[in-house]
């Protein structure tokens, strides 16, 4: 992979040059939290790696698309609405978590409406987020560092980044100003690079055992805390909507009163909410919340996907998110408490 160096102040003349790419898009603070906003004005953004209140999905899995309308036997597509868009500032657990949607949307089924948003979004990340210490376990998951999945990376060293080059989309943005950027990388910078590295490592974020964690929960199919947590479990969604790798959705048909137009529409679902597993016939396969909850834990810390790994990618958003505590850190600890015995002990049953 092709790295680069850039001094720090020529990355608002950068930003400003790919906008020649599509809308340019990056974090900005709303009172206590930071959106991904379309950008008009560099200095609204934060030019820091920032943890947004919804991760990256928001852009490339929108919570609704059209997907076409249609008028008598007139059917017209909505994908040429898509708009190009060059995003800032994406941590590298956010590129981790659309690594995974990209294994489902992209190589398990192709899905032409993430297919053409993530090709038509260029994702410039950037690296030490500082963000949110108390939540992230990404250092849990592996996910603090990125290797893939971006079209360029930005590595803070002080006063210039080294530039990671992950595309050939990236190759483009950076032929837009080719001056600002060159490949002399010293010894100096290497060595600066690892420093960083391993201070950042050494940096406190919540730490769950991923050795033993995926077995505990396999193993804990009757363990208490799922109707502990069904309990409390207010159905509300919100760790699903802002968790980068939950990718549920519903499909709506939604013909006028004429019935000679209409449109089909798709929305973000919760496997969390009641309706959710009812099936033709009015059968629900999984009644209770604490049914619920624990496919939403064998997922996210067992296993998910054609990959079959777990789909956590530490960000915190569900820590920080959950009304009544129920999050990776909790449930994780609960199953780890002093009932781990107990858990270990019981029959291995899939969700
Ligand atoms: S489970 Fe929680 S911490 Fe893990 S990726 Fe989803 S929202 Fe982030
Ligand atoms: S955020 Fe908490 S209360 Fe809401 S559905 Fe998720 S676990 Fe339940």
């Amino acid at each position: 992979m092709r790295v680069l160096r850039m001094n720090k102040r020529h990355l608002p003349e950068f930003l400003e040059a790919s906008k020649q790419f599509g809308e340019l898009w990056g974090p900005v603070k709303k009172g206590e939290v930071y959106v991904y906003e379309h950008i008009q004005d560099i200095s609204e953004m934060s030019l820091q790696p920032q943890r947004t209140l919804l991760p990256l999905k928001k852009l490339i899995y929108p919570p609704k698309i059209k997907m076409f309308q249609y008028e008598g036997e007139k059917y017209q597509d909505t994908q040429e609405e898509v708009p190009r868009r060059v995003v800032y500032g994406v941590p590298s657990c956010d590129i981790h978590g659309l690594l995974i949607m990209d294994e489902i949307f992209l190589r398990q089924y192709r899905d032409p409406y993430y297919a053409i948003r993530r090709e038509r979004t260029a994702i410039l990340g950037a690296s030490f987020c500082t963000c949110y210490p108390k939540s992230c376990l990404c250092q849990s998951m592996g996910t603090d560092f990125i290797k893939e999945g971006f079209d360029l990376y930005f590595t803070d060293l002080g006063n210039y980044y080294l530039v990671w080059v992950g595309s050939s989309l990236g190759d483009d943005l950076i032929r837009l100003k080719p001056e600002i950027f060159n490949d002399n990388i010293s010894r100096k910078d290497l060595s600066e690079f690892v420093t960083r590295k391993s201070s950042y490592t050494q940096e406190p974020c919540n730490i769950i055992d991923m050795a033993i964690i995926p077995d505990l929960v396999e193993l804990s199919s009757e363990h208490p805390v799922w109707e502990e947590m069904g309990e409390k479990c207010l159905e509300c969604g919100a760790c699903t909507m802002v968790c980068p790798t939950c990718n549920c959705y519903n499909v709506f048909d939604e013909p006028y009163l004429n019935t000679e137009t209409g449109k089909r529409e798709r929305y973000w679902d919760s496997c969390t909410f009641n309706g959710y597993s009812v099936v033709a016939g009015g059968h629900n396969f999984r009644e209770s919340r604490a049914e619920r909850l624990r496919l939403w834990y064998w997922h996210k810390l067992n296993s998910f996907g054609p990959q079959e790994r777990p789909a956590c990618v530490g960000c915190g958003r569900c820590v920080d998110t959950c009304p009544v505590d129920i999050n990776v850190l909790t449930v994780s600890k609960r199953l780890l408490g002093d009932k781990t015995k107990q858990a270990l002990s019981t029959k291995a049953k899939k969700p």
